[in-house]
């Protein structure tokens, strides 16, 4: 890992090309400052306003995003979701839900997404830029509707993260219940406060382990062509 300042990270496109470093991964918080250091961003993570992998061809440098590849991967292979429920309930509008909603308004299956967040303008202008349309309802984090219908809640606001790991992102957590399937993509710690509330509700668990395996699978197959082995690097982690 190598430890980037703000101030810094323009520099980072000519120091990979005078290093001849083949790719990097890049994480928070520089993944939309970094848009304006590649040659090139791909049509997705255009889309998605965030760049999370560099590819660097004989000097050219490509931005790519696959983080909504990573979070499908986990749904299907650690949630059992071979397709996704009609109604999603993302907490959440940064870097991370960005990549996230995308990936949910991309399954035809799934009908509507709330969207729920701290600071509701950037949660409307996420679902603007996404142009999700009549799909996503916003509504603002501390006051959650009814999730009922819900079948898959998503965790990407950095609430359960430490140092702050006491606390759950729906407060008690009333709201969940078992026909449904809860993602926490927070990976520090693994077991979160939202997923032991789920599990006592006896909701179905993902922590966010394998967005991050699979986000990186992918990575590494832009940069070598290669599939690598996702439960060796599983067990690694
Ligand atoms: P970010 O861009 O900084 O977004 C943070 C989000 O959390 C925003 O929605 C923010 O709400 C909300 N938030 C932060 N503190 C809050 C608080 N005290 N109360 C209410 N809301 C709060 O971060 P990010 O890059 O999206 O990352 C979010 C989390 O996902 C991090 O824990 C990161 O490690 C994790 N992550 C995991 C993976 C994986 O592969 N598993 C991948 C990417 C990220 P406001 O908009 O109101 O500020």
């Amino acid at each position: 890992a190598f430890p980037v300042t703000p101030e810094e990270a323009p520099k980072v496109g000519d120091a990979m090309r005078a290093m001849q470093i083949r790719g990097l991964n890049v994480t928070v918080p520089h993944k939309q400052a970094v848009m304006a250091v590649v040659d090139e961003v791909s049509p997705e993570a255009q889309a998605i306003g965030a760049v999370n992998t560099i590819d660097h061809r004989d000097g050219r440098l490509v931005g790519h995003n696959t983080d909504a590849h990573g979070v499908l991967a986990s749904l299907r292979e650690d949630g059992g979701l071979q397709q996704l429920p009609a109604c999603v309930a993302l907490l959440g509008a940064g870097g991370a839900a960005r990549a996230i909603l995308y990936a949910l308004l991309a399954a035809e299956e799934v009908e509507r997404v709330t969207l729920l967040n701290r600071t509701v303008a950037r949660a409307e202008a996420l679902a603007a830029d996404l142009r999700a349309g009549s799909r996503v309802t916003v509504a603002p984090i501390d006051d959650v509707p009814s999730m009922a219908d819900v079948g898959l809640v998503i965790n990407a606001t950095s609430i359960g993260m430490q140092p702050e790991a006491d606390a759950s992102p729906l407060g008690d957590g009333s709201c969940l219940h078992d026909r449904m399937v809860v993602l926490d993509i927070v990976y520090k710690p693994l077991r979160t406060q939202l997923l032991e509330q789920a599990r006592s509700v006896g909701a179905r668990t993902v922590d966010g382990l394998g967005m991050l395996v699979h986000q990186g699978v992918r990575a590494f197959e832009i940069w070598t062509g290669v599939t690598p082995p996702a439960n060796v690097m599983r067990e690694a982690i």
